[in-house]
Parts: structure tokens; C-alpha cells; sequence
């Protein structure tokens, strides 16, 4: 059924696709909760019902039952001695209901609340409904993805696999990072060895958060993804950037707890064992040279203790800001597993001054070039060149865990390509595989590629896009010509200057 508008009105049914709306404040099931249904099509939220009632008892004085005010008296004294009641508590049908079919609940009288005024024509009826721009499709039951990109959670850290299985599972999804790999795997297991075991024994076990430091694009968020999804443990990713002190314009700290709640569906047990992954932990340095208050740097910086340390936390609950209308719940943080990573330039010089500093006067030139050409300098950083970048000392501390990632270079590039188990490349196979194509590409082809996604100093975070960029015409052209049964990717076509080589079937 249409209206006038072209705003389709939808019967109600319990079963159709589309959320219950709460009348009053217009927010759909997903968000408030169960609803009360009241008539046909009119469903109200618990808050809304609170609401009602808070004012009814407010309000109860003035309208129900209806006393009139002194001066008033001496007019219903002439009529009757009782109380002047009002007219629709009088009005009531046998079920209770009022002779227009509205619970009494509802039918708060003149002095309060008429619903029936409050339906407009046309817009809302027992045979109407809301209009479908007003309201929110139910969620469907998450199906889980199958083919390329699938990821089983295929460790359980309750029965924590040892830390070389860990990284074994690790190395089928991130190329590289070997060290990396390594030191997650044993913090990890130490991490959640420490969350199951806790209660036993009178040693405490410290918390092994750590600090992953590595230029854009080289893997950092995929590693801790891939071993959130391994571990099947909420993950929760947030940029620091985004973060200021509790007041400020900004989400606060706790926001990032909000999100690892939304992650574990709600489940407060299950986020209490979840990992946060901080990105861009470098924006929050302490600002040098400030003279005003630095909201969004070291006040962030201490805003994280506790929450790294380990307390309970009052977090809001489907918002990542506190105020009036969002319920909150609390979260113990000392089993959940915080993760902070970043690029952290400029890193490089401090070590390198550091080192020099420590050398003999006189070999300083050799040595500075030296350090100019070595590619492990990163991996030399010590907790005393993360102060001199601008993390307070207490930070440093809860992150006893430091390690760094190397820059991709073109080989790993080519191998991110297509090694990985959902390997873009794979992935773009299989797609042409359904048209029953067998799509291959040239070793200079990829070579070609990953020196285009150095150029844009993105680290793997090119590739895609690059490479959906000259797919596209693939994609398109392809399946036009059902006697195509194998397409090459040459390096000339990467380049722009010639085709792919087609080979036709039979
Ligand atoms: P960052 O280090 O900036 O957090 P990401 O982890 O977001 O970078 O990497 C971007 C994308 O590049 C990832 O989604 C992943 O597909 C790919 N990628 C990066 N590094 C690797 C790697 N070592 N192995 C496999 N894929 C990688």
C-alpha cells in the first residue's frame, strides 16, 4: 500500500522484515530492546514506558483522579460532594479497554496524555503503521563468509596452543615479520596463559601489552586482526587520533572499551578477554612547546593507564560518549589484551643520535653513515628514545612488550600478493573461475605491481587498489566472450602499454 508521498506504508506483522519502531521516541527495536505492543501497530520502548509512567505519577495530582482546585469547588458542591472524576475513567469497555480499544495505560485522559489525538490521518492507524522511510530493517543472522576470505577460528585460548602453533597459523595470513610474529605468538600465549590460570598460584603474572611500532601498510592492524580472528577474541580497533581527555571534543578513553563491548555482542565476559588494538599511538606524544593544556597528547596518554594497567571502568554502553541517555555497565580491564601500534617517524633520528652519542668522537661520521644504511636501526629502539619522542614514562611502562616491523620491499610485496591463504590474487582468480577462466599472471607482471605500490609509499595497502584498477577492464571485457579460457597478465599490460595474452578454449 502507497500513501501520497510514494512512502510506503507497511502493515505491522511480527515477521516481516522490518524492525518494531517504538511510538514515542522513534528508535526500532535493535536499540531500545523489547517492545510492548499496545495496539495493532503501536509498539513502546521500556524508556518511553518508564517515561509515561514517571509523569503519570507527576502528573497524577493535576488530572487523574481529577480534583478540581478550591475555587472550582464551590460550583461541583451545587452538582455533587465527590471529587469530579475525569470522563474517560468512566468510559471503559468490558475488556477493560476504552470504548476506542485503548488500554488504560494508554488513556490517560484530557489531563494528560490522548492518544487519540495524538494519530494523525492517514499516518498512523490500527490498519496502517509507520511509514517504511521511518523505519529499520531487522538484522539479519550474521551468515558466515565462506571461499577466499574465510578465517575459522581454529585456536581456542582456552585450550592455548603453544606459541610456534600460534605463529604457524600466523604465517598462512601475514608474509614476513618473522620477529614479530615470534613475539606476539609468546605474548599472547603468556597473555591468555596468565587469564586462564589466574586465580591459581599467589604469583601474579604482569600483563604483556604491547607497543608495535612499523611504517603504514606494513601489517600491524592485519596482524593483530589475524590473531583476534585465530583466537576467535573480540577485537576492538580504534585510532588515537581520535581520542581526547574525558570533556573535550572528542571520544574519551573509555570509548574504546564501548567498541570491544559492540564487538563482543555485548557479552561483558567476553569482552573482558578481548583484544584493543590502538593505531596511531604516535599522535599522542606529548606536544613539545605547548603552553596550553595538550587534550589530545599526554592527557590521552594518562587517560590510557588505568584502562592499561587494569580496573574496573565505567563504559557507556552503544555509544562511545557518556551522557544521560546511554546505560552504562562496567569493564574490568585486566585480562583484556591492549595492543598499541604506529609509525612513530622521525623514530629513526632519535636512535641514531642516541647510538652516535654513545660512540667516540672522531668515528662519529662513519659511524652516522653507518646507521644511515642500516635496516634493523628501528629494531634498536630502547624505552628512553620513546621518551625523547614524547611518551610519559608510566606509558612506556604498561607496555613492556616493544618490538618493531620492517618495511615491505618489493619481494615481500610480490609474495603478499599471492601467498597469503586469501590472497588477493587468489581471490581474483577464483572470481574468474566461476566464468571458468583461468586467470594467471606474469612474474614481471607482479613486479611491475609492487613497484608501483612502492612508489605510492603505502606499504601493501596499494596493491589493491592498484590492481583493481587494471582488473577492471578484465572483469568487464571477459565474460563478454564465452570462448576465452585463459587470460595472462603481462607486464606490459601493468604498464600500459599492451594487452594481456589470451589463450582461446579447445
Ligand atoms: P598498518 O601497518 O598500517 O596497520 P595494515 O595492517 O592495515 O597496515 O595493512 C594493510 C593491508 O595490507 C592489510 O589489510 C593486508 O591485506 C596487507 N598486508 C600488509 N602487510 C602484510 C603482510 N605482512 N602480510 C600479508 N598482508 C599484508
Amino acid at each position: 500500500m502507497e500513501n501520497k508521498n510514494n512512502d510506503t506504508i507497511i502493515k505491522d506483522d511480527t515477521n516481516n522484515e522490518y524492525e518494531n519502531v517504538c511510538y514515542i521516541c522513534r528508535r526500532s527495536e535493535s536499540q531500545v530492546g523489547k517492545m510492548l505492543k499496545m495496539l495493532d501497530n503501536m509498539y513502546i520502548c521500556p524508556d518511553c514506558m518508564q517515561r509515561t509512567f514517571d509523569l503519570m505519577n507527576s502528573s497524577a495530582a493535576f488530572s487523574s483522579p481529577t480534583i478540581k482546585p478550591k475555587q472550582d469547588k464551590k460550583e461541583t458542591d451545587e452538582k455533587s460532594d465527590k471529587p469530579e472524576r475525569t470522563e474517560t475513567q468512566t468510559n471503559n469497555a468490558p475488556n477493560g479497554n476504552n470504548a476506542n480499544g485503548v488500554p488504560p495505560i494508554l488513556n490517560l485522559g484530557s489531563g494528560f496524555l490522548n492518544l487519540d489525538n495524538l494519530i494523525m490521518p492517514g499516518f498512523f492507524n490500527a490498519d496502517t503503521g509507520i511509514p517504511k522511510s521511518q523505519r529499520v530493517k531487522k538484522a539479519k543472522p550474521e551468515k558466515k563468509a565462506e571461499g577466499a576470505n574465510e578465517m575459522p577460528a581454529v585456536l581456542d585460548f582456552k585450550k592455548l596452543p603453544p606459541p610456534h602453533k600460534i605463529k604457524e597459523q600466523l604465517d598462512e595470513y601475514v608474509i614476513g615479520q618473522e620477529r614479530a610474529k615470534k613475539i606476539i605468538s609468546v605474548a599472547v600465549y603468556n597473555h591468555y596463559k596468565r587469564v586462564t590460570k589466574d586465580a591459581e598460584g599467589s604469583i601474579e603474572i604482569g600483563k604483556s601489552n604491547m607497543l608495535m611500532i612499523g611504517p603504514t601498510g606494513c601489517g600491524k592492524t592485519y596482524l593483530v586482526q589475524t590473531l583476534a580472528r585465530l583466537l576467535n577474541v573480540p577485537l576492538a580497533i580504534t585510532d588515537a587520533t581520535s581520542l581526547t581527555e574525558a570533556g573535550y571534543i572528542g571520544d574519551d578513553v573509555e570509548s574504546v572499551l564501548s567498541k570491544l563491548l559492540k564487538a563482543a555482542d555485548n557479552d561483558v565476559d567476553r569482552a573482558e578477554t578481548g583484544i584493543v588494538f590502538i593505531d596511531e599511538i604516535d599522535k599522542i606524544a606529548k606536544k613539545r612547546n605547548v603552553t596550553n593544556r595538550d587534550v589530545s597528547g599526554e592527557s590521552v596518554q594518562q587517560g590510557l593507564l588505568k584502562l592499561l594497567e587494569g580496573a574496573d571502568v565505567e563504559v557507556p554502553v552503544g555509544a562511545t560518549s557518556k551522557n544521560a541517555m546511554v546505560p552504562m555497565t562496567t569493564i574490568n580491564t585486566k585480562n583484556i589484551l591492549f595492543i598499541c601500534g604506529g609509525a612513530f617517524p622521525d623514530l629513526e633520528e632519535i636512535i641514531k643520535k642516541r647510538l652516535s652519542k654513545n660512540t667516540l668522537i672522531g668515528f662519529n661520521n662513519d659511524l652516522k653513515d653507518q646507521f644511515d644504511n642500516d635496516p634493523e636501526l628501528l629494531a634498536k629502539v630502547n624505552n628512553e628514545d620513546l621518551r625523547e619522542f614524547g611518551l610519559i614514562p608510566e606509558f612506556i611502562g604498561r607496555l613492556p612488550v616493544v618490538y618493531t616491523l620492517r618495511g615491505l620491499d618489493a619481494e615481500m610485496l610480490v609474495k603478499i600478493m599471492k601467498e597469503p591463504k586469501n590472497a588477493i590474487l587468489k581471490q581474483y582468480q577464483r572470481l574468474l573461475e566461476l566464468d571458468e577462466v583461468d586467470l594467471q599472471f606474469d612474474d614481471d607482471a607482479l613486479t611491475a605491481i609492487a613497484e608501483k605500490a612502492l612508489e605510492k609509499k603505502t606499504g601493501a595497502r596499494g596493491l589493491r587498489s592498484i590492481i583493481e584498477d587494471f582488473m577492471l577492464d578484465i572483469m568487464y571485457e571477459i565474460p563478454k566472450d564465452p570462448t576465452i579460457g585463459r587470460v595472462f597478465i603481462t607486464k606490459e599490460y601493468i604498464e600500459g602499454k599492451g594487452g594481456p595474452r589470451i589463450v582461446l578454449r579447445g
